[in-house]
């Protein structure tokens, strides 16, 4: 009885725990650096593997509240026939793969799907859509910035992906309440072009630039498997590190071979690759939000549970990835039960939180009587 009591009591004092509050830990001595060298990355990468968990651990502890992961929902709002040549992809028009296309779905089943991922724990709902860019889809761009305009009203944070952005399009994400935008770079410069012809790196940095100059957040990061080597893994990370700003998101991707692709007989990537990337990037971007993203479901709950140790801080649960298998949010849930892992708050990550700025603080002085509003903890 006393333990029940107990346990309650610390529920509610979880859920009654400030809005975005800062973790617990001390975050003042962080060194947060813009000035990698390729070679001090690719020592760390190098590092012993046990060793580099642990010093990736005490970096994530010292920055991030460790028992936090947040939970995020992806659903693809239009499939397939993409222009584009990505070599891992099932959604490219190139590649004889199952996925067949489809138009923009329309914005109440978008609507629903974020109800029931905000019910079910996820705090971050993101949209994405399979072509090139914007060019030419007017009336879908109005379509997706009510979509993000309402999901932002139920308290999530809203991210979308939709290929290259012009500047004057990020800035109407921004103003619909777009939270963040994901553009992934994939792999090193150097190896990008084994991978993708059809655009290039610096159009890919050019729309990373358009989104971070809009005040979104950026949510960008690889793929692991595509064929790459070490040293294309380290340079994927000391691009994205030495940004002037670190990407408050970056992604990790397992490739997940889809018949049909160029990519489908690439053999999996190794849970010690996945783990040194996850340790190298913590300990480069020790404030960034690193997301455990397709291709976990392949891991089983212990690998899962050192890359959080090495520092992951977030999963895609829910029903589906864009277009490959996800874990479910109640096997998620009961596995970080398991593990001692609370979901995390929608803008509780301090960098996405300022980036918010006025329009946050006034939701949180006009709705902090509603418990509604802070989406729940996975708990
Ligand atoms: S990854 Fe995106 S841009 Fe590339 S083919 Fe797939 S849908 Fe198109």
């Amino acid at each position: 009885m006393f333990r029940a009591l107990a346990l309650r009591h610390c529920q509610l004092a979880r859920s009654l725990a400030t809005h975005a509050a800062p973790p617990t830990r001390s975050t003042s001595q962080a060194t947060i650096r813009h000035d990698w060298k390729k070679e001090e990355i690719q020592a760390i990468y190098d590092t012993p593997l046990l060793e580099l968990v642990f010093r990736s651990a005490s970096v994530h502890r010292e920055n991030n509240d460790p028992s936090k992961v947040q939970l995020c929902t992806l659903m693809n709002i239009k499939t397939g026939g993409c222009s584009e040549d990505c070599s891992y992809c099932s959604q490219s028009s190139r590649y004889a793969t199952p996925t067949k296309a489809s138009k923009l779905v329309d914005i109440e089943p978008v609507l629903e799907a974020a109800r029931k991922a905000k019910e079910n724990g996820s705090t971050r709902f993101c949209m994405g859509a399979a072509w090139r860019d914007l060019a030419g889809r007017k009336r879908g761009f109005e379509k997706i910035l009510e979509m993000v305009s309402e999901v932002r009203g139920m308290g999530m944070e809203v991210c979308t992906t939709l290929g290259m952005l012009s500047p004057e399009q990020a800035r109407r994400l921004k103003e619909a309440g777009l939270t963040a935008y994901n553009h992934n770079l994939d792999t090193s410069r150097e190896f990008y072009p084994k991978v993708i012809t059809t655009r290039s790196y610096d159009d890919r940095l050019d729309t990373i630039t358009a989104v971070r100059d809009a005040g979104i957040s950026v949510c960008s990061g690889g793929i692991l498997g595509l064929g790459e080597s070490h040293e294309d893994r380290v340079g994927l990370i000391h691009e994205v590190a030495n940004m002037p700003e670190h990407p408050e998101s970056f992604p990790v991707n397992a490739l997940v071979p889809i018949p049909g692709t160029p990519l489908e007989g690439n053999d999996p990537v190794s849970v010690h690759i996945l783990i040194r990337t996850i340790a190298t990037a913590r300990i480069a971007m020790p404030k960034t939000i690193i997301r455990l993203a397709a291709g976990r479901n392949t891991l089983n709950e212990t690998e899962q549970a050192m890359c959080f140790m090495a520092g992951a801080n977030a999963v895609f649960t829910g029903e589906q990835m864009l277009t490959t298998p996800c874990s479910p949010w109640d096997e998620d849930k009961a596995m970080m039960g398991r593990w001692g892992l609370d979901g995390m708050r929608s803008f509780e990550q301090v960098s996405v939180a300022k980036k918010e700025g006025a329009r946050l603080e006034a939701e949180q002085s006009s709705k902090s009587s509603s418990p509604d509003f802070l989406t729940a903890p996975a708990s």
